[in-house]
């Protein structure tokens, strides 16, 4: 029955998500047809002053629709996985410019190592931009400033979590904290918060999929993620990711990533 139960929900999560995208992609399509009709009647009126105005708004619309297209892409893509030792310090030392790049002027930025942190496996470019993924949500919640701060630890997780009502294996984990001292999220944001398409953000600033590549992320890599977030205080996102206990297999721990996947997943 809970099997059965799970199945029809999942049905459900993909109804919604591609009931989602075929109407963005669909108002998306209805402003290019609109330009283009209105292009053609110009022009089967004589009326050839300021045509550029409608190839204008025909390509905008159009290129929304590709960025769209390419983040669910991007999205489905996500696996297979690469899974390595990684030394969660040095990945996130490695992002530092990234970060600082990434965030205004009057966002202080922090970043807070972990002595003896053991080693984690997961896939590091996965990883890279789940904290990056964070950070820009942390920026966003922060358009007056503040104060944003990556900080690894190793930590316990209580086994019962009351968002998610996951059943968790109890033990240490490597914890990646992405912490802001933003806005905050309201109870009934924080309940949809990891809904693959769900935001807040006006349409085009938004794609509803970076917590939802995080979630998919830690869960693929055994790990788990939660939020806890504060109304006019901020919020902080962790990520807990499993000990790496095997040998390395003569592979050295890896740490950042190539600037062709940077420039790919760095905006959803
Ligand atoms: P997106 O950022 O494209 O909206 P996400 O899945 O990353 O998609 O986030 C979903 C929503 O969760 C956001 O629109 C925002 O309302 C909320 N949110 C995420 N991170 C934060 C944060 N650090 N502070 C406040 N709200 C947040």
């Amino acid at each position: 029955l809970e099997e059965q139960l799970r199945q029809s929900q999942k049905m459900e999560a993909v109804g919604q998500l591609t009931g989602g995208i075929a109407h963005d992609f669909n108002n998306l399509l209805t402003g290019i047809v609109g330009s283009l009709d209105l292009l053609q009647s110009r022009m089967a009126q004589g009326r050839l002053e300021k045509l550029d105005r409608y190839i204008g708004a025909a390509t905008t619309s159009a290129n929304r629709a590709a960025a769209l297209t390419h983040r669910l892409l991007a999205f489905a893509r996500r696996q297979p996985l690469d899974p390595k030792p990684v030394d969660a310090n040095r990945l996130v030392l490695s992002m530092e410019d990234l970060l600082r790049r990434t965030m205004s002027e009057s966002i202080q930025l922090n970043i807070v190592t972990s002595e003896s942190l053991p080693l984690t496996i997961c896939d590091p470019n996965q990883l890279e931009s789940a904290i990056l993924n964070l950070a820009i949500n942390a920026r966003d919640a922060m358009p007056g400033g503040g104060s944003l701060t990556i900080e690894t630890s190793v930590s316990n997780l209580d086994r019962f979590c009351a968002l998610s009502q996951q059943d968790v294996a109890p033990g240490l984990y490597v914890t990646i904290s992405v912490s802001d001292s933003g806005t905050g999220m309201p109870a009934d944001v924080l309940a949809q918060a990891f809904d693959p398409f769900f935001t807040t953000k006006p349409i085009g600033e938004g794609t509803g999929l970076g917590l939802s590549m995080v979630y998919g992320f830690a869960k693929q890599s055994e790990g788990h993620v939660r939020i806890y977030s504060e109304v006019g205080k901020g919020t902080s996102v962790k990520i807990y990711l499993p000990h790496h206990t095997g040998e390395l297999e003569g592979e050295a721990p890896a740490s950042g990533l190539s600037d062709a996947h940077r420039a790919e997943e760095g905006e959803t």
